[in-house]
């Protein structure tokens, strides 16, 4: 099936901020067949390539002049092995959190920490997602993706991705090269809950539950996150707006010193990880408004659009956050999604 280019096309209902910016050129695409039209009419036309999934960690401060490649790549595929471990393959079309369902309907687990996060399996590697202890690398084997330097299809190892926290080569190295077609994960027919990660143990206490099925834990997190996340069709956002901080063991040590009740996590080797929103709130942002950017009331990672906010007010507003704080803790907070052009 050959691919239909439309021009001029709002990407309003493409991202979950809900910035009303237009893409030049458009295209939804279906199968990994035609991305070769897509590098075809890229080239004819002198014009970048911006593939985008479910829009939910993106920020568009202007009209796009690019061809927006929209993923709809679907199916799903399984395949048991030995002891239990069971690989299992998903089209980097196919929504996040409806897949993560699914494996739990087929008996097969490993994903259910990463329950509830927006967005399509192909971009799940981009920012190695992750949520409640549980990050993309710990159950990915290998992707497909589509190279859009060579016209070939390439099989990345997960090693050869160069995870870290909430990054990859795709995301660093290589932003806009790869589009990723398709995931294969190593799921297990056993279920192994972990629960020792924000708070979710004692959430299961207050409920009385001890020893919770996957679907039980599914759900919990669901609940969760509801409470604390906005749900991006009702308030414009894309989840946490700036990294939780690595910084050297020492600097976090003369930090709690300085402030005693600062919140800080162990991390790889010589390093702590801070929490940003602890950080933004203790800065009394939690709340506030810059006419229609805002920080979230319940949870200060979150940037929203209250309803006519731009990509670029929300950038102001963020860049704002990330002055104060540094002024502060002379720590300088990352912004996590993408932003463009
Ligand atoms: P998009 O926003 O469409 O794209 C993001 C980036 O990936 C862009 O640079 C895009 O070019 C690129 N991209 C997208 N698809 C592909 C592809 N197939 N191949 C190559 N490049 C691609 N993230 C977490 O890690 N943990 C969370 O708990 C979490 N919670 C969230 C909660 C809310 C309410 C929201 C709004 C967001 C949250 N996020 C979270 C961020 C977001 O959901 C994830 O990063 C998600 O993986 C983005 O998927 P997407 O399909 O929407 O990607
Ligand atoms: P939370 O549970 O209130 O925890 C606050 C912060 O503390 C989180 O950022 C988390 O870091 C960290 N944390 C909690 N327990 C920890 C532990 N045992 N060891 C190390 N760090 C710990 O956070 P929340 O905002 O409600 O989010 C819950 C989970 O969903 C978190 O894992 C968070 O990353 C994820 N989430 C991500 C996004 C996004 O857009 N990226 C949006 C919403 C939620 P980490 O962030 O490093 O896990």
């Amino acid at each position: 099936m050959s691919l239909e280019f439309h021009e001029n096309v709002s990407l309003k209902q493409y991202n979950s901020f809900g910035f009303d910016v237009s893409a030049r050129f458009f295209a939804v695409l279906e199968s990994a067949d035609q991305l070769n039209d897509v590098r075809a009419f890229a080239h004819d036309n002198d014009i970048e390539v911006l593939f985008i999934g479910g829009g939910s960690n993106l920020v568009l401060a202007a009209d796009l002049d690019q061809l927006v490649v929209v993923n709809r790549i679907k199916g799903v595929q399984i395949v048991d092995g030995q002891n239990g471990e069971v690989l299992v393959t998903a089209g980097g079309g196919e929504e996040w959190h409806p897949f993560v369902r699914w494996t739990l309907e087929q008996g097969v687990y490993g994903l259910e920490n990463l329950s509830l996060i927006p967005g399509t399996v192909g971009a799940a590697p981009i920012q190695n997602i992750g949520a409640y202890g549980v990050e993309i690398k710990d159950r990915m084997v290998s992707l497909e993706a589509f190279d859009l330097e060579t016209g070939t299809q390439v099989c990345f190892d997960c090693c050869d991705c160069q995870f870290e926290y909430r990054d990859s080569l795709f995301k660093s190295r290589f932003p806009g090269r790869y589009l990723i077609t398709s995931v294969t994960f190593a799921l297990s027919r056993e279920f192994r809950p972990i629960l020792h990660y924000g708070g979710i143990s004692q959430q299961l206490e207050a409920r009385g539950i001890t020893s919770p099925e996957p679907v039980q834990l599914s759900d919990l997190i669901c609940e969760v996150r509801n409470t604390k996340l906005p749900q991006p069709g009702l308030l414009g956002n894309a989840g946490s707006f700036f990294k939780n901080p690595v910084i050297s063991v020492q600097q976090a040590e003369q930090l709690q010193k300085d402030f005693p009740q600062m919140v800080v996590f162990d991390d790889k080797p010589g390093c702590s990880k801070l929490a940003a929103g602890w950080l933004i709130d203790q800065l009394g942002w939690k709340g506030r408004r810059e006419g229609d950017a805002g920080v979230y009331e319940k949870q200060a990672l979150v940037l929203v659009n209250h309803g006519e906010a731009t990509g670029a007010d929300i950038i102001e507003l963020a860049g704002e956050i990330q002055a104060d704080v540094y002024k502060q803790y002379g720590v300088m907070l990352e912004i996590e999604p993408r932003c463009y052009p």
